[in-house]
């Protein structure tokens, strides 16, 4: 599994990194920067919950 942002919709909030700080973080422009491409194990709970707490839905896991 990985995460895919939206860039279009992602509006730099920050709640997704508050989720799952182990797999994504704001850089210091505000721009969201995905660490983990391939998540396994109980990370991918933290995956769903980045995906879920996101305001704008501009994350999905595939
Ligand atoms: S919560 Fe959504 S809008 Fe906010 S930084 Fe994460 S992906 Fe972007």
């Amino acid at each position: 599994m990985r995460i895919v942002v939206d860039r279009s919709r992602c509006e730099g909030h920050g709640l997704c990194e508050g989720a799952a700080p182990e797999l994504l973080h704001l850089d210091d422009d505000g721009e969201l920067v995905l660490d983990n491409e391939e998540i396994t194990g109980p990370d991918a709970a933290r995956a769903h919950a980045a995906v879920r707490v996101c305001p704008v839905a501009a994350l999905r896991t595939e």
